[in-house]
């Protein structure tokens, strides 16, 4: 067996010892495969693991994987940061983006989304760690945004999205996650028709599924460690 093979099924028996735990059902949490810096060549070694859906942040990298992916049936995920003047190739080439914070990006998206592809999935990223990170919304502004992003046209709303300051605590890393947990049962409450926690990396997916979340985003854990091409292109 391949080591990404290996990986992915070490990494489902994880997912599913955690759904366990938590008294989920064993495919509680979708995997998301982060494959950022790596190459499409992986992501094929992947996806003949039985892997779907990849995360991408960097978008001309990304791009060029798509173009070079397009035989297979992939569905892409949008987690980096996004800034305005690169909506559009999201919009038209994604089926997903985590990220979004702001509201000009929401329309955005919205508008430049073809009338011929379904609406785009979108998760609110929610800042749960204050000053910490500079990306998310802060939670008090997570359910209007949601509204928002609700009343769309070419946007799907599907739920929040957190990375949570790193701990390897397990308490403090759960309560860090509970927060978008909270805001998921705020919003279904206000009826929103939300179904997605975003949450849960390499690190800290079995706390992460603990409180709740739907999808993990595992890219280290399946790829093995990243190298970045060019210093300041960190996440
Ligand atoms: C890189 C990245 C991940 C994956 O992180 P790992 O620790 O390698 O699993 C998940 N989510 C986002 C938004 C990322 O940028």
């Amino acid at each position: 067996m391949g080591a990404i093979a290996a990986a992915v099924q070490a990494c489902r028996k994880r997912i599913a010892a955690a759904c366990a735990e938590a008294g989920r059902y064993a495919e509680c949490a979708r995997l998301l495969a982060v494959s950022k810096t790596f190459s499409a060549e992986a992501i094929r070694e992947a996806h003949a693991c039985g892997l779907t859906a990849f995360g991408e942040s960097y978008l001309s990298e990304a791009l060029g994987k798509l173009d070079a992916l397009a035989d297979l049936p992939l569905e892409w995920h949008f987690i980096g940061p996004l800034q305005s003047n690169k909506t559009r190739p999201v919009a038209e080439r994604f089926a997903w983006v985590h990220g979004v914070e702001r509201e000009k990006i929401a329309r955005r998206l919205s508008e430049q989304r073809p009338a011929t592809l379904p609406p785009l999935n979108v998760c609110v990223q929610v800042n749960v760690s204050g000053e910490a990170s500079k990306h998310g919304v802060p939670p008090e502004q997570a359910l209007s945004l949601a509204h928002l992003v609700a009343s769309l046209p070419g946007l799907r709303l599907r739920g929040f999205m957190a990375i949570p300051e790193s701990s390897t605590d397990i308490a403090t890393q759960r309560i860090r996650f509970s927060l978008p947990r909270i805001l998921l049962e705020q919003a279904r409450a206000e009826g929103l028709p939300v179904d997605t926690l975003s949450m849960g990396m390499s690190a800290d997916l079995e706390s992460a599924i603990l409180e709740g979340s739907t999808m993990v985003r595992v890219g280290s854990a399946l790829f093995g460690a990243r190298h970045y091409q060019e210093e300041g292109e960190l996440p």
